[in-house]
């Protein structure tokens, strides 16, 4: 793993929020950056002709393209393809917005346990009043 710089999301974050991996090619939803595994390192499954697509696509605009010399780990935030290692750091707003807004996170998910809690004891209840009926 890389050490992170200030704008990039914590270690804690990129474990809870990525998921999966990928050995090919994965395209940041934030920024539309394109990231690839080098296919010497540990990249592998290119498609015929893809490998050496990318390569020169990367030469052509080296700004859009952020080659990998391990697996391209990523999840979604917000149904976007979150690639923590983007020089755009996209994921940084949603964990600053946690960090920000934790308390009121907290209580958030406090009311919704008690709200969710409630809804299973009526469902008991009122399971518990069906069957009284259906044995009488
Ligand atoms: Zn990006």
């Amino acid at each position: 793993m890389k050490n992170f710089d200030k704008e990039q999301v914590s270690n804690e974050f990129f474990m809870a929020f990525t998921g999966a991996g990928s050995y090919v090619s994965e395209t940041c939803g934030f920024c539309g950056r394109v990231h690839f595994v080098n296919r010497d390192s540990e990249g592998g499954n290119y498609e015929e002709g893809h490998y050496e697509d990318l390569l020169a696509r990367m030469e052509r605009e080296p700004e859009k393209y952020v080659m990998h010399t391990d697996a391209i780990s990523y999840g979604y935030l917000a149904g976007v393809l979150f690639i923590p290692e983007c020089p755009c750091n996209g994921g940084t707003r949603y964990e600053k917005f946690i960090i920000n807004h934790a308390s009121q996170i907290a209580d958030f998910m406090q009311a919704m346990a008690e709200r969710k809690q409630k809804e299973a004891d009526e469902a008991k209840e009122n399971a518990g009043k069906t069957q009284m009926l259906g044995s009488s």
